[in-house]
This record gives structure tokens, C-alpha cells and sequence, in this order.
């Protein structure tokens, strides 16, 4: 079984033109957790917190997976993509050698909510050509066990249930998982993989392995996972729902510049040449 070695309150962030968000991953108290880079989560239902949103920036090296529990993102590219995404909906964009792109969260009653993850491209990726997949909710599978949990699959198996992200490297794990009280969800991870849950909604109890001691954890909070075969997540004292998250490590060195994330300083440092010359995203 494994056990918690690490939890992490989020940080409030200001990012792009000015959202707010709670970060976990890429901050102060988690720079990365290889393969994964960053975890914004926000929600908000006041509009001064996002309207503004994120207008056109480059990318490179990475790939940001945007899912969305509320509301609705346009979006459009340099390549010619633009469209919404909505409330359940995932966008797994592969920035590979480069775009440029604005994410603009639009004013609705029911505010903005959802996630962002960037997942690390290994170095003989990380030139590869941009690619999205626009996965639609209604194309998520959605489980319903008899004990009452109910888990979207963005990636990754379940109960014999495949996600419809495919063909990412890490061969990450991406579920959205909603406990209810009095539950226990476990499930196995690939020996190696690095894991976290991320729990938005109510609380869970876990073993953390500091002292080997049950632990309740309340939301919103980062715990990343040790070694072990399976995580156990139990909803004792409220409903909960978390994010379960889990890919194969790349171990390789990490050179990151904002939107950029290379594996040396010179690869940075000409991608922001590029930029300053007007030749950035390459066309081919
Ligand atoms: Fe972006």
C-alpha cells in the first residue's frame, strides 16, 4: 500500500493577464513532480478572478491537459484551431516544438472552474509537431461501481474502461474520482509511475508514511504518493472528490522559462530568440 509523503496546501497565484488560481505543482512547496510540471486548479464565480484570462503566449516542450468541471474556455492557436471548451470537456494540447495560443475564460453566472496539468515531453519529444486532442464530455467514460463512486476516466484503464486520451508517452493516468461517505477507493499504480491526488471537494482519509498514521485531509490539497502498489483514499467523514494523476518519471534535466520547458539553458535561450526574432512556433 502506499503512503503520503508529501501534502501540499495550494498557493494563490495571479497568472496570465490576471487569474486567480491555487497552485501545487510548479510553486514554492512542489517545484515539479516528474513528468508532471505544473497544477493550477481554479473557481471562482467572481468575474474579476478570470475574465481577463490568458492571452496570446508561446509554448514549448510540455504539453498543458485543461479539464473543465464549469463554465467555458475559448480558445484559439497558431495553427488554426480555435474553439470552446466546455464543462466536462478536456483539451491535451502538445505544444512539442512550439505555439502560440490564448486560453480566454468567458463571463458566465456559473463562474469558472476545472484544472490545469502541464506533462513533461522527453527531450527526443520535445520537437515534435503540436498536436490537440479535444475530447468532448460526453466521449469521457464515466463508471458507476456498486458502492457508490463514480469515476470519469480522461486517461488511463479502470474496471476494464479506457480513457480516450491515447498516445502520450508518460502513459499517464488522469481520473476524476467522486467518493462517497463511508467509502474506500483503491486503486493500483504502475510500479515507478509518480502519483498524487489532488482533492477539490470535501475530505479523505489517508495514510501518510511520516508516522505510518491515518490522516484526514481536507480540501484543497496536494498529496503526493511513495512507493507501494496501491492508493487507498477513503471518504469517512464527508463525500469527497479528487483527482488521481499518475506517469512515468522522465529523469531527465529540466530547463524551464515560463511557458518553455527544455532540457538545457541553450534550448531556452534560443526558443527566446526565436520569439524576439518572430520566427517562433516553427512552421515546420
Ligand atoms: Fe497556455
Amino acid at each position: 500500500m502506499k503512503r503520503v509523503i508529501q501534502i501540499i496546501k495550494p498557493e494563490s497565484v495571479v497568472e496570465g493577464a490576471g487569474v486567480r488560481l491555487n497552485r501545487s505543482i510548479g510553486g514554492r512547496a512542489l517545484d515539479y513532480l516528474d513528468p508532471f510540471l505544473l497544477l493550477d486548479h481554479f473557481d471562482s464565480k467572481d468575474a474579476r478572478d478570470y475574465q481577463a484570462g490568458f492571452p496570446l503566449h508561446p509554448h514549448r516542450g510540455i504539453e498543458t491537459v485543461t479539464y473543465l468541471l464549469s463554465g467555458a474556455v475559448k480558445h484559439k492557436d497558431s495553427l488554426g484551431n480555435a474553439g470552446t471548451i466546455g464543462a466536462g470537456d478536456v483539451q491535451w494540447m502538445t505544444a512539442g516544438r512550439g505555439i502560440l495560443h490564448e486560453e480566454m475564460p468567458q463571463v458566465r453566472p456559473e463562474g469558472i472552474a476545472g484544472f490545469q496539468l502541464w506533462v513533461n515531453l522527453a527531450a527526443k519529444e520535445k520537437m515534435t509537431a503540436p498536436r490537440y486532442q479535444d475530447i468532448s464530455a460526453n466521449e469521457i467514460p464515466e463508471i458507476l461501481r456498486a458502492d457508490g463512486t463514480r469515476i470519469r476516466v480522461i486517461t488511463g484503464t479502470l474496471d476494464g474502461v479506457s480513457g480516450p486520451v491515447s498516445g502520450i508517452s508518460v502513459a499517464p493516468t488522469y481520473l476524476d474520482v467522486s467518493i462517497p461517505v463511508g467509502v474506500t477507493f483503491a486503486h493500483p499504480v504502475e510500479h515507478g509511475h509518480s502519483a498524487f491526488t489532488y482533492v477539490f471537494d470535501g475530505a479523505v482519509n489517508v495514510t501518510v508514511a511520516k508516522n505510518d498514521a491515518d490522516m484526514l485531509v481536507r480540501s484543497p490539497t496536494l498529496l503526493v504518493w511513495g512507493e507501494g502498489d496501491d492508493i487507498h483514499i477513503a471518504a469517512s467523514d464527508s463525500p469527497a472528490r479528487v483527482l488521481l494523476v499518475s506517469g512515468a518519471p522522465l529523469k531527465e534535466p529540466i530547463a524551464r522559462y515560463g511557458p518553455f520547458v527544455m532540457n538545457t539553458r541553450a534550448e531556452i535561450e534560443a526558443t527566446v530568440r526565436e520569439l524576439q526574432a518572430g520566427t517562433f512556433p516553427p512552421t515546420s
